[in-house]
C-alpha cells in the first residue's frame, strides 16, 4: 500500500491508533465490521480479507468515524445524524445534550430549529419572552466549541429554518457578522410555495409555528434576493428543498424530513443517523490509451462488497442514544457513493463540462443504485427486511425483499479522498496544484498527479509547464491545445450551468442527497447565483450551495502553491 504524505499525515494526527500502521487499521475495520457476518452463520474471515482487500486497495472508504472508531469498546460509526428541537426549554437543552454526545463520538450533527417560536414571542409559564431560534442556536454553536470530540473531530452542525419562520431574515444574515456559527452551516428550508410565490412576484405569510397565525406578510421576493445576496457574498445560507426531499422519504408513515447532516447529502428523519462509505472511482478504469473505459463490472462487484460492508455497521455500531439505536434500525439506512470522478474523467480524456461527462455521472449512480438495491433485497431476504419495510414505499412498488430503506448518497469525502488520494466527491478539481488547510489550520501542498500524467500521456509535459501548472494551479492561461485546456479546467473555470447539470444527474439517480458546491468565478454577479438556485430547483436537486471565489476570508483550498 502506497500512501502520499498528505494521507500519511492525515493518518497519523487522527486516525491510527499508538503504534499503529494503516495495514493494521484496515485490518481493525475490516474484522470489527466482518463480526457482524458471524449472526448470520457467515464466514466473519473471509469478508474481513474482502474489507481489507477494498479498503487497503483505496477502492472503497467507509466515512472517517468508522475508519477512527473502529475496533473501540463502544465503538460509534456514523457520520451523520439528525436530532429534533422541540419548543421548549427543557427539549431545546435535552438536545443540547444529545448533541454534545454525539459529537464526542465523532458524529455530525443536523437540525431544523423551525419548530422553535420565534423571538419576542409570549412564553408562557413566565409571562416573559421568547429569544428565538436563533440565540438558541449559539448556544449550541458555543457547545459544539467546547466539546471538540476529544481526538477525533471538532463537531459539525447543519441549522435549517423554514422559509416560513418568522424569524427567517435574521436567520439568513445570521452569518454577515464574523466569527459567529462556525460550527454551523446554515440552510433555508424552502417550499413549493415559497418557490411559486417568487416567481409570481407575490407575497409571503411568515407564520408562528407555536399557534399557526400568520405573523407577517413579505414580499417573497424580498426574502429571496436577501438569500442570493447573501449566498454571493459568502456563501451562504443554502437552500433545502422540504418539498422535493419529502416527496423522496422511503418512508412518510414515520415522519417527514426536517434537516440533512452537516454537509447537506444526506436527509434524515429525526433521532436517524447513517453510515456513509464511498468508491474511488480512479481504480474503476481498465483499458490502456484511447481503449480506456469505465470497469463496469468491477464497479459491481465493488458495490456488492460495500453495501454489505455498511449494512453490516448498522449491526456492529454502538449509538450514543437509545433513541437513536432505535430510529436507525428501523430503517437501517446506508448511504454509499462515488469520489474521484472528476479524475476519472480526466483517465478517459474528457472535460467535466460537456454532456458526455454528465451522462456518465447518471450511468454511473444508476449503475451503482441498481447494484446497490438488488443487493439490499438479497440481504432483505436472507436476514429480513428493515423493520419499517411494510409501511415503506418499496412494499407499495410491489418489492418483497429490501434491507435497507435507502442504499445510495454522495458524500463530500473531505477527509477519505485525501487518505485515498482522489479528487473529492463529484466535483472537479479545485486546482491543479493545491494547498489544503487542515485539521488545525497547518498547509499541505500537493500537484495533481493525474493532470501532470495527462500531460505526460499528450506529450505536452516539460518543465516549464510543470513549473507553470505548480505556480498558478491551472493551465487556462497557458499555450495548449484547447481540448487540454478543457480536460483539465478547475472548478472556478467551469461554467455554473455544469456544476448543476452533474449535481441533477447524480440526484437523479441517488436516493438520499448529493454533496456538491457551485462553484462561482470571482467576477460572478448575484443574478448568476439566482439562475443557479432556480436551475437546481427546477432540474429536482434536493438542496443546492454555491460559493464565490474568495468570497470568504479563509478558504478551505486555495489554488497554487503557497509556502
Ligand atoms: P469523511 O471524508 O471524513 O468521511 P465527509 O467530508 O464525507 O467525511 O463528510 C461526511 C459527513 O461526516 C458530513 O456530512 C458530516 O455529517 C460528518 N462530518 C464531516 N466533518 C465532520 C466534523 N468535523 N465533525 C463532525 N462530523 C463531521
Amino acid at each position: 500500500m502506497t500512501l502520499t504524505p498528505e494521507a500519511e499525515t492525515v493518518l497519523k494526527a487522527r486516525y491510527l491508533r499508538e503504534n499503529e500502521t494503516p495495514d493494521d487499521m484496515f485490518w481493525r475495520v475490516a474484522n470489527h465490521v466482518a463480526s457482524a457476518e458471524t449472526s448470520y452463520g457467515h464466514d466473519a474471515v473471509s469478508a474481513a480479507r474482502e474489507y481489507y482487500e477494498i479498503m487497503s486497495g483505496m477502492i472503497f472508504l467507509p466515512n472517517s468515524p468508522t475508519l477512527i472508531n473502529a475496533g473501540k469498546l463502544k465503538a460509534q460509526l456514523a457520520a451523520c445524524f439528525v436530532l429534533p428541537v422541540e419548543d421548549s426549554l427543557a427539549g431545546i437543552f435535552e438536545t443540547l445534550k444529545h448533541t454534545a454526545l454525539i459529537h464526542q463520538s465523532g458524529g455530525g450533527t443536523g437540525f431544523s430549529f423551525s419548530r422553535l417560536r420565534p423571538q419576542g414571542d409570549k412564553v408562557g409559564i413566565t409571562g416573559g419572552v421568547s429569544s428565538g431560534p436563533l440565540s438558541f442556536m449559539h448556544i449550541y454553536d458555543m457547545a459544539t466549541q467546547v466539546v471538540k470530540q476529544g481526538a477525533a473531530r471538532r463537531g459539525a452542525n447543519m441549522a435549517v429554518l423554514r422559509v416560513d419562520h418568522p424569524d427567517i431574515v435574521s436567520f439568513i444574515t445570521a452569518k454577515q457578522r464574523p466569527d459567529v456559527l462556525n460550527n454551523f452551516n446554515l440552510s433555508v428550508g424552502i417550499s413549493d410555495v415559497f418557490m411559486e410565490a417568487v416567481k409570481n412576484q407575490g407575497d409571503f405569510d411568515l407564520i408562528n409555528p407555536r399557534n399557526g397565525k400568520t405573523s407577517k406578510t413579505m414580499p417573497a421576493k424580498e426574502i429571496f434576493d436577501l438569500l442570493v445576496k447573501m449566498a454571493w457574498e459568502n456563501g451562504e445560507p443554502g437552500l433545502f428543498f422540504l418539498d422535493t426531499v419529502n416527496k423522496a422519504n422511503p418512508t412518510p408513515g414515520l415522519g417527514v424530513f426536517e434537516s440533512p447532516n452537516p454537509c447537506s447529502e444526506q436527509p434524515l428523519l429525526p433521532y436517524e443517523s447513517c453510515v456513509l462509505g464511498s468508491i474511488n472511482l480512479t481504480k474503476m478504469v481498465t483499458g490502456n490509451g484511447r481503449d480506456r473505459r469505465l470497469d463496469r463490472g468491477k464497479l459491481a462487484r465493488v458495490v456488492r462488497t460495500a453495501v454489505r460492508f455498511l449494512d453490516n455497521v448498522i449491526d456492529v455500531n454502538c449509538y450514543p442514544l437509545p433513541e437513536v439505536a432505535a430510529a436507525t434500525r428501523l430503517t437501517r439506512k446506508i448511504g454509499l457513493g462515488i469520489m474521484g470522478l472528476a479524475e476519472l474523467f480526466i483517465l478517459l480524456d474528457m472535460p467535466y463540462a460537456s454532456q458526455q461527462a454528465v451522462d456518465l455521472t447518471a450511468d454511473i449512480m444508476k449503475l451503482v443504485t441498481a447494484e446497490a438495491r438488488a443487493v439490499s433485497a438479497e440481504l432483505g431476504c436472507q436476514r429480513g427486511n428493515f423493520p419499517a419495510f411494510t409501511d415503506s414505499i418499496y412494499a407499495q412498488q410491489g418489492y418483497s425483499h429490501m434491507r435497507n430503506a435507502t442504499v445510495t448518497t454522495i458524500a463530500p469525502t473531505g477527509t477519505i479522498s485525501m487518505i485515498a488520494n482522489c479528487s473529492s466527491g463529484i466535483e472537479p478539481l479545485f486546482g491543479l496544484a493545491m494547498t489544503r488547510r487542515v485539521l488545525d489550520g497547518r498547509l499541505i501542498t500537493s500537484i495533481n498527479q493525474v493532470a501532470v500524467d495527462y500531460l505526460k500521456n499528450q506529450g505536452l509535459l516539460n518543465q516549464e509547464i510543470y513549473d507553470q501548472v505548480a505556480a498558478s494551479g491551472s493551465v487556462a492561461n497557458m499555450a495548449l491545445p484547447d481540448k487540454v485546456k478543457k480536460v483539465l479546467a478547475t472548478a472556478h473555470e467551469i461554467e455554473p450551468a455544469w456544476h448543476v447539470a452533474h449535481l441533477a444527474a447524480a440526484q437523479k439517480y441517488t436516493d438520499n442527497g448529493v454533496s456538491k458546491t457551485v462553484n462561482l468565478p470571482k467576477d460572478a454577479v448575484p443574478q448568476d447565483v439566482a439562475d443557479v438556485f432556480w436551475s437546481a430547483y427546477s432540474k429536482g436537486c434536493k438542496g443546492v450551495t454555491v460559493y464565490r471565489d474568495t468570497s470568504r476570508d479563509q478558504q478551505v483550498l486555495t489554488h497554487g502553491i503557497s509556502s
